[in-house]
């Protein structure tokens, strides 16, 4: 106990992990109820379990909305600089120490953006479903990744469960037959008068002036989709930041659906109720909601999953999965992210997961507890050493 009382942030964080277990919230629900879907689930692959603090930790930092982003960093950068330009020490030794925090506050969110890592998997009991992604880019789009081909995200796709998903790079028609390691189906995503509509299907190209006029002139779009033989969905954000007022529009101008989740950093700001809101419209009108990694190439996981079901119709033919903690951004204002984020990330924990982290979380305050003989380097024999205590000896054959 002496050991705790001597390492209060280990001992903070330790409750912390412990008490978020009491507010617990799933880490996947359907997003237009709000509850745990009953025939899917997240398996999250051994190494990503094992390596959980780091795995949650890279997960929740892509899963913030934009402005909830830039305020996690900056109060957590200002935050971590302090702290350790007030500890004891010399001036260079706690300059060092204030630059460290924010440095390696920095190499997280690279991390976030590219380090390869074990992803979690959405696996589905009924075989009849697909599991699909409609919105997705390729380096094709002017803001896709440099060098994210259609093969990188089909091989992205397919770690995270999915068995199809629609290309849909910003006014170029996807139509390459690509059947490994899953199906991607064509696509475009077409930019017309403030708004981005998905085409998905046959999609052949068009002459957008002619729908970029006015909103009058973008809802002739829907029928020209209709009759290539493709499906028009409204994306967010723009439909919720450019056409909020006009919904109803929408639904006149024969659209066939709706995204309800968007996993885009500007489009994570979308809030519950606003998503109930539309959820509610397309029921009503036997419409399609889906949900969109709308991966460019950045980051590792996707926050929604879709079920489809191929012999169902509008608003029945698919179900939307997401992680709560991307749910969640557009319902907290984004100055409290550095601390509502790190909360909505232990509440959401598996029990595996934070068995992990209370593992971890012992093991570094035994290798800080042991005291270290008189010139002992640190490092990885003192926490041998310290594990020896631990030891059972073996019975002599
Ligand atoms: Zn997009």
């Amino acid at each position: 106990m002496t050991v705790l009382r001597r390492h209060p942030m280990a001992l903070a964080l330790l409750a912390l992990v412990l008490l978020s277990a009491l507010q617990p919230l799933p880490a996947l629900v359907d997003a237009a109820t709000g509850a745990p879907p009953a025939d899917a689930d997240l398996v999250r692959p051994t190494a990503y379990t094992a390596l959980a603090p780091l795995s949650n930790v890279l997960d929740a930092l892509t899963f913030l909305s934009l402005g909830r982003a830039q305020a996690l960093l900056i109060e957590w950068a200002l935050a971590l600089a302090a702290w350790g330009a007030l500890r004891r020490g010399t001036l260079r030794q706690r300059l060092d120490r204030a630059l460290f925090g924010p440095l390696a506050l920095a190499a997280l969110g690279g991390a976030a953006l590219v380090l390869p890592r074990p992803v979690p998997r959405l696996v589905t009991a009924d075989s009849s479903l697909t599991v699909i992604d409609y919105h997705a880019h390729t380096d094709a789009s002017h803001d896709g990744r440099p060098g994210w081909s259609a093969e990188d995200l089909a091989a992205w796709h397919e770690a995270q469960g999915f068995a199809a998903s629609y290309v849909t790079d910003h006014n170029v028609v996807f139509r390459r037959p690509i059947e490994h390691p899953i199906r991607l189906l064509p696509g475009v995503e077409w930019r017309v008068y403030r708004e981005h509509i998905l085409a998905l299907g046959p999609v052949r190209p068009i002459d957008r002036t002619r729908y970029d006029r006015d909103a009058q002139a973008l809802g002739a779009l829907f029928a020209e989709l209709h009759h290539q033989g493709a499906l028009g969905v409204a994306s967010l954000p723009e439909y919720w930041l450019n056409g909020w007022d006009d919904l109803e529009g929408f639904v006149a101008d024969s659209v066939d659906g709706f995204e309800i989740v968007n996993c885009a950093p500007k489009a994570l700001a979308f809030s519950t109720a606003r998503r109930g809101a539309v959820a509610q419209l397309a029921a009503a009108h036997d419409l399609l909601v889906v949900g969109a990694s709308d991966n460019h190439g950045w980051g590792k996981v996707t926050c929604a999953w879709n079920l489809s079901s191929p012999s169902a119709h509008g608003y029945a033919a698919n179900l939307v999965l997401a992680r709560s903690i991307a749910l969640a951004q557009g319902d907290w204002e984004p100055w409290t992210a550095a601390y509502t984020q790190p909360w909505l990330m232990l509440r959401s924990l598996s029990s595996s997961e934070r068995s992990s982290w209370v593992t971890w979380i012992l093991v570094i305050l035994i290798y800080r507890a042991v005291p270290r003989r008189a010139g002992d380097p640190g490092g990885i024999g003192i926490l041998a050493r310290s594990l020896e205590m631990f030891k059972v000896r073996r019975p002599r054959a």
